[in-house]
């Protein structure tokens, strides 16, 4: 062995090195790029409602402005007219305020936010998801309804009562915006080492190509078949919180015939685990 051999073993050992600084500098590249259109796609979608916001507000000025220039009572049609675009600005201040909420959970995400978890009771707060789902809004040709949650009556896990029950209501409040007539049901089911919250619709589906995409940031499948605007970022806080609580989903859809969605989040066995062994 001389030193050529040496010398052999050295350039490959940095060849390695640069293999390995170029595949993190992509990665940083890309990350950074995600980035830049995240930023990007938010101010987008920051924008347009508040374009209407303003134009609405305007166009009030203005006929009201007249109308005290003209120095007569402010006639029906003004009000009417005004009612409307205030309508409009009640309703994009309301999509709004649910962007910049939504937003600013994934800026946490993005900034590398824990979500704080301690063992829980999951069929409390399922129970409470249930009772509370009836109040979202929904057609009225849809029913709701959960079926036998027993298999749940001494599941653990371990978990954020808050974020577990945000991520419950971005399921269930997007099978009422897309199903719209029919039903939604809630169904529980368990293994060995998951709990599996099971949410079926009757609605629209999607095509099985946008499964995947479907939890990216500001996806919306076709936005156009939804009549409902959503903000495009639900399913990826959704994806967010079932990380950070090692679970998943399924996904199974057919387009108008309907969508189910199985999250899965593992069973705490903790303690009793431990008891068992001993
Ligand atoms: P959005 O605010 O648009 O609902 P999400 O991130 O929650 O955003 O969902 C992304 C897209 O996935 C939706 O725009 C819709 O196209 C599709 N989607 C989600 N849930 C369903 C469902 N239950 N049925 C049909 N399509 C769905």
């Amino acid at each position: 062995k001389g030193p050529q051999d040496e010398i052999g073993r050295l350039i490959q050992t940095i060849n390695g090195m640069l293999e390995r600084i170029q595949h993190v500098y992509q990665s940083m590249e890309e990350a950074y790029r995600r980035q830049r259109r995240f930023v990007s796609d938010a101010s987008h979608e920051l924008r347009t409602p508040l374009t209407t916001i303003r134009g609405n507000v305007e166009l009030v000025e203005k006929m009201w402005q007249r109308e005290e220039d003209g120095e007569q009572p402010i006639s029906e049609e003004v009000m009417t007219l005004s009612r409307e675009a205030f309508e409009d600005i009640s309703a994009e201040t309301e999509r709004m305020s649910r962007l910049v909420n939504d937003l600013l959970s994934l800026a946490r995400a993005d900034a590398g936010k824990v979500i704080e978890r301690v063992p829980l009771p999951l069929l409390p707060i399922v129970e409470e998801v249930v009772r509370r789902a009836q109040f979202l809004p929904r057609s009225p040709d849809v029913a709701w309804r959960a079926e036998d949650l027993s298999p749940f009556h001494d599941v653990f896990v371990c978990g954020n009562r808050d974020y577990l029950q945000q991520l419950l209501f971005i399921f269930i409040e997007n099978a009422f915006k897309y199903t719209e007539k029919g039903e939604v049901v809630l169904q529980v089911q368990k293994t060995d080492e998951q709990a599996g919250i099971r949410i079926s619709d009757t609605g629209i589906g999607m095509d099985k190509e946008e499964v995947p995409m479907i939890f990216e940031r500001f996806y919306r499948a076709d936005p156009s078949r939804g009549k409902v605007g959503g903000t495009g970022l639900g399913l990826s806080i959704a994806k967010w919180i079932l990380d950070e609580h090692e679970g998943s989903v399924e996904v199974y859809t057919r387009k108008d015939q309907g969508s189910t969605f199985i999250i899965w989040l593992p069973i705490w066995k903790g303690r009793d685990n431990l008891a068992e062994e001993e």
